[in-house]
């Protein structure tokens, strides 16, 4: 029988709701059992696709092409389960689906309402494509007491109810604030949000509380009394300096004991086996040796907006037993910069990396750092738009055509990246036109791409013939131009299996050249790097001990 965790948030936001709900399936998984873990957003887009990197951080992409939130990559990561389009919802898609009934006529005349109708479609939601895992984890985003999540609150109680309480654990994650001037951890806050969380019908049956240090046994009590719990269950989520520590933490506290406690499962449950986390936090904490990386991006001022890059490099770390620095460059300053000033600003990196982005801005600094990156000889990584760049700047620099660029960025140019019309997908055909929406419409999720004999691509995948990687893009790079960049250097080294697509273009003469068109991030995971990662890493570390070429 499945077992259905909610795990709900009290006191304020950016508790690391996301981390805590990966690492609560993490522990569950390391017991042996099959977990799918699930999110729902109650903000009113229909998904995060279409939303700043700004507003919402990064931008998670499935496998199977859904554009999610950045909880899922956490997700993905710490259990290693992949997740699916039906493991994400917001409540603009809930909204989206109950009016699109109601002008189907679906309703059948009855008056729309809040409850019953939007929250049978989010309990809909709840039971949909479950395949009988043993434990499904479900992230509900926002604060209790939020407006936006009202419903959703509702649409749990009642889902709760439908399948037995005995089934369901409702995990809360609140905060213990330390006020200096009492030298003390204060409890009221999270007592008065198990309330607010009462008001909606919901018991917490365990409280996950973050502090900065250990709670008192008194204050335990204390806790454990007012919200209805037993003191076993206030679990204190310590503040950990690394994230892929905090399984074993919460594992340390009790918390996974405590679930299976709660499902009465206790007795029969499987001890964990926790050896690859002890693994990763110990590679973590005695690296070898370290390697300083420029990411050249357009949202660095958030660092949410590269959540999977930034993971995927600590991975190729963790694999290289390096500690990798990463700095954020905005590639807008390098605009209004020389040559000569870039390559000094980038001379002490020993890799640079360009990710993927979308529009105009910094995209001068952009092809100004890969200049320096091609002709230096620095290892150099370009992740979608900075493949596409690398494309650009081989174009201008190598073939002579000064205004090459992508139709993307409008003005007149030579178009050597322009949008893709059609495609296949599963043996679809996918055709946009220049009106479509800009929503859920780019070329998406997995797709095969096949590696050519002998090169970087296919030496970095094990001499594979054919991989699958994420994608997210709307532009590509034009094959027209292949004979002639080969020409110069540039080698196009994977593409879609009908070979119309270019996926992969590398440099043969250099150290370390290569762009993908698709995002390998997405499937980095902490105990198994993504293998362009890894390789850039120790291309990196190689450039460091060698020095300039
Ligand atoms: N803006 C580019 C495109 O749409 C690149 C997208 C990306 O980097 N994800 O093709």
């Amino acid at each position: 029988m499945t077992k259905y965790i909610f795990i709900l948030g009290g006191v304020v936001s950016s508790l690391g709701k996301g981390i805590a709900s990966a690492s609560t399936g993490a522990l569950l998984k390391a017991r042996g059992y099959s977990v799918r873990m699930r999110k729902m957003d109650p903000y009113l887009n229909v998904d995060p696709g279409t939303m700043s990197p700004y507003q919402h951080g990064e931008v998670f992409v499935t496998e199977d092409g859904a554009e999610t939130d950045l909880d899922l990559g956490h997700y993905e990561r710490f259990t290693d389960v992949n997740c699916h389009k039906t493991d994400s919802i917001s409540g603009g898609k809930i909204y989206y689906n109950v009016l699109q009934k109601e002008r189907r006529g679906d309703y059948l005349g009855a008056t729309v309402q809040a409850i019953p109708h939007v929250t049978n479609e989010i309990k809909e939601f709840l039971k949909s494509d479950l395949h009988g895992e043993d434990f499904v984890l479900y992230e509900v985003g926002g604060t209790v007491g939020d407006i936006e999540g009202t419903l959703f609150l509702e649409a749990v109680r009642q889902f709760a109810n439908d399948v037995g309480r005995q089934n369901v654990c409702f995990l809360f994650l609140t905060l213990l604030p330390y006020i200096d001037t009492a030298g003390e951890l204060k409890t009221k806050p999270t007592q008065h949000a198990v309330k607010t969380l009462m008001e909606a019908g919901i018991q917490a049956d365990i409280l996950l509380c973050r502090s900065k240090m250990n709670l008192g046994a008194e204050e335990r009590r204390k806790l454990a009394l007012f919200c209805n719990v037993s003191p076993e269950d206030v679990i204190i989520a310590l503040d950990a300096d690394n994230i892929y520590r905090v399984p074993l933490a919460y594992h340390e506290q009790g918390l996974d004991t405590q679930i299976l406690k709660h499902f009465n499962m206790l007795e029969e449950a499987p001890v964990p086996d926790l050896t690859e986390w002890n693994k990763i936090v110990h590679t973590c904490s005695h690296y070898e040796k370290e390697v300083k990386i420029a990411v050249v991006g357009k949202y660095c001022g958030l660092l949410e907006a590269y959540k999977s890059l930034n993971e995927a490099l600590t991975h190729a770390g963790i694999a290289n037993n390096a500690k990798v620095k990463i700095t954020w460059l905005e590639s807008e300053q390098f605009e209004n910069m020389t040559q000569e000033q870039v390559n000094e600003a980038l001379k002490t990196y020993s890799g640079i990396l360009i990710p993927g982005g979308f529009g105009v801005r910094g995209i001068a600094g952009k092809i100004k750092a890969i200049r320096y990156a091609r002709e230096h000889f620095v290892p150099f990584f370009g992740i979608c738009l900075g493949m596409q760049m690398a494309v650009v700047e081989a174009c201008q620099s190598l073939l002579g055509i000064e205004n090459a660029s992508s139709t993307e960025f409008g003005g007149n140019c030579t178009p050597v990246i322009s949008k893709m019309k059609v495609w296949e997908q599963d043996g679809k055909k996918q055709i946009r036109t220049d009106n479509s929406d800009l929503g859920g419409t780019m070329r998406l999720g997995a797709y095969p791409c096949v590696l050519q004999e002998g090169s970087l691509a296919s030496k970095i995948y094990n001499n594979a013939h054919e991989i699958r990687e994420r994608h997210r893009h709307r532009y590509e790079m034009d094959i027209a131009y292949e004979a002639r960049l080969k020409e110069k250097g540039m080698n196009i080294s994977g593409k879609s299996p009908d070979g119309l697509l270019p996926e992969i273009i590398e440099i043969p003469n250099h150290p370390f050249f290569i762009g993908v068109q698709f995002h390998p991030e997405f499937t980095s995971r902490p105990n198994r790097a993504n293998p362009i990662f890894k390789a850039f890493i120790e291309a990196a570390l190689k450039y460091d001990i060698q020095g300039k070429v």
